[in-house]
């Protein structure tokens, strides 16, 4: 039995240790791995090579992909993705597994679809937008590098008495922003799910003034309805010329070391891969339920619609 691997999409901390356990795992179990490099593109390109045990020795520990990632027009056709199963194929390559977001998701279950080759996804994405898995790979990593991003500012903020505006990744979802800023005690969240009312910021920035606090910290996902600029610029009118800094942090929030979160959730969800692999699926996402490894077919996976974020919601509502 002979296993293809490839990471695809946004990197992600994490994506390495789930290498690692997905490569160990079969060889565990008797199965070959090759490594396929840059994702689809690398696939459609022929780019890949066997792995071993110790192609992923010491990198357990390391950001970014050892086997790169990209972003591949190519593939998202499907005489593309033709093309790349006849690659698979040259190569007796019987299951691939991506390691990825919704968009690398999507990819291979077109390829299922089209070819019958047995796919499994695992969730490598630091934005925690699949509607799936309670967490995505990388994202626990992000929150942090984020949350001491928030301490640092919050200490400069405090000694010149300022607004910040500290701006975290999510497009559409704001996972990032809701949790690295409940840990963080910012003062305002804004994410892209949910409108959000002007007058009520100013209010509360108000109020805190007025009960003698010196400076507030607003954590705002890059996808919400206003931009950062224009948010500063309007709360430095409103408030009556106080100062408003914006920090957009940027691609820190997608490297470095992944937290033991991470690495755990790789490990667990790679190993429950190969599992899957032995035991004659066709195809499956992985992820993580309260603290089961759970899957589903990739189709159900990718229908299911996000609602976790209400919950914390609800939590920053009482507290904020
Ligand atoms: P992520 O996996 O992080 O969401 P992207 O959305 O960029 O990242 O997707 C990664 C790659 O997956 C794309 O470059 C493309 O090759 C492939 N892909 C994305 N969406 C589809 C689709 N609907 N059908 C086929 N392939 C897709």
């Amino acid at each position: 039995m002979r296993v293809g691997i490839l990471t695809s999409g946004g990197d992600a901390p994490g994506m390495n240790a789930c290498v690692r356990a997905v490569v160990r795992g079969c060889i565990y179990y008797g199965m070959e791995v090759i490594g396929i490099h840059q994702g689809y593109e690398g696939l459609l390109n022929d780019d890949m090579e066997m792995l071993q045990t110790s192609s992923v020795a010491d990198i357990i520990h390391r950001g970014g992909t050892i086997l790169q990632t990209a972003r591949c027009a190519r593939f998202e056709n499907d005489e593309g993705i033709l093309d790349a199963y006849e690659n698979l194929r040259k190569h007796g390559i019987e299951a691939l597994v991506v390691i990825g977001g919704d968009g690398t998701m999507r990819g291979a279950l077109r390829l299922h679809e089209l070819t019958r080759m047995r796919v499994f996804g695992l969730p490598g994405t630091i934005d925690n937008d699949l509607a799936y898995t309670d967490f995505t790979i990388g994202f626990d990593t992000s929150v942090n590098t984020a949350l001491n991003a928030i301490g640092n500012i919050r200490d400069t903020s405090s000694s010149h008495g300022r607004t910040t505006i500290i701006e975290v990744m999510g497009r559409d979802c704001g996972d990032i922003a809701l949790h690295a800023g409940l840990a963080g005690g910012a003062e305002t969240i804004i994410i892209p799910e949910r409108p959000f009312d002007l007058d009520d910021i100013v209010k509360k920035l108000q109020a805190g003034r007025a009960r003698g606090k010196r400076h507030s910290i607003i954590v705002k996902a890059e996808g919400a309805a206003i931009s950062s600029a224009d948010l500063a610029a309007v709360l430095t009118e409103r408030m009556g010329g106080v100062e408003v800094k914006v920090v957009i942090l940027g691609y820190i929030q997608r490297g470095g070391s992944p937290t033991a979160r991470d690495r755990i959730l790789a490990s667990r969800t790679g190993v429950r891969c190969v599992e899957l692999i032995r035991e004659g699926v066709s195809n499956a996402a992985i992820g993580i339920k309260g603290d089961t490894i759970v899957d589903y077919p990739l189709s159900v996976a990718l229908a299911m619609e996000k609602d976790s974020h209400l919950e914390y919601q609800r939590i920053c509502d009482i507290l904020l």
